[in-house]
């Protein structure tokens, strides 16, 4: 049970951190695997850091299976809002459930640009996910034109407000944001502690004003982009980062595992 919000009480107190990779287009079943067993053998028993594995559909079964009786959950990368029907290719909340998937990414900046996902489809989703007991790991952030426009702050807070409509009070704390600067996203250019705090800060400011501030202090809010064991310990000391969801350094359980203790150490 989270502990309740006071006026005194760090946010370090109120909030585990989280270690969520995505593998994107990447590892077989076979893979998957291996890398799931390294991972565990490290890591596999903490408590003290939520760590997500998101692989590929096609390796959530085997994952799921290797990951059975551990601490370590299981997320998939993304899934249609309709709990069934002719949409070729896609798979439903209820499919990721029977394969005891606990998290989903939705609205991944390589949905939006690739896939053309909107606010109003990302929502959808959200909506669903929330609806069939998945956490939503929720993806908002700026291209490098609109960082360089000035319109940062009003990208995201679009992006959020967009994603989360519809999103009751009592739901919000299931949901796990990630801003993820899309200039930083697996381009090796890292967000300066100062930017990413920055707009987790505004993220959680605009959260208190959607809700409440109570609520506001307990969602998790992830850094995503190029984060890496050197970077992370100065990213996950600011007050409002609240782990990462990791792209490249989750490939690699030496990288992966490393970003976990650093957040076990900034616990
Ligand atoms: C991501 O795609 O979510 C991501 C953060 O990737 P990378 O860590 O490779 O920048």
């Amino acid at each position: 049970m989270s502990t309740p919000s006071t006026a005194t009480q760090s946010p370090i107190q109120i909030r585990k951190k989280v270690i969520a990779g995505n593998w994107k287009m990447n590892k077989t079943a076979g893979e998957g695997v291996s890398l799931t067993r390294e991972i565990l053998d490290e890591v596999g028993r903490e408590t003290q850091v939520d760590i997500v594995l998101c692989p590929p559909f096609t390796a959530l079964e085997s994952v799921g299976h290797a990951l059975e009786g551990q601490a370590v959950k299981l997320g998939a990368q993304n899934m249609h809002p309709e709990k069934n029907g002719a949409f070729t290719g896609e798979v439903s909340a209820e499919m990721l459930r029977t394969l005891y998937v606990t998290h989903v990414i939705l609205g991944h900046s390589e949905r939006r640009q690739y896939f053309a996902e909107t606010d109003e489809f990302i929502n959808r989703k959200v909506l669903a996910a929330l609806a069939n007991q998945l956490r939503p790991i929720l993806c908002v952030g700026e291209t490098l034109a609109e960082r360089e426009a000035g319109s940062t702050l009003a990208v995201v807070q679009r992006q959020l407000e967009g994603a989360l409509a519809g999103v009751k009070p009592e739901q919000l704390t299931t949901v796990i944001v990630a801003y993820e600067p899309v200039w930083a996203i697996g381009t090796g250019k890292v967000a300066t502690t100062a930017q990413a705090q920055e707009v987790h800060a505004f993220i959680r400011e605009l959260l208190s004003k959607l809700y409440a501030p109570a609520l506001a202090q307990k969602v998790r809010i992830l850094y995503g982009g190029s984060m890496k064991p050197a970077n992370a310990p100065e990213l996950l000391a600011q007050p409002d980062i609240d782990g990462g969801l990791i792209g490249g350094a989750a490939l690699e359980s030496r990288s992966f595992v490393e970003l976990v203790k650093a957040a076990l150490a900034a616990s």
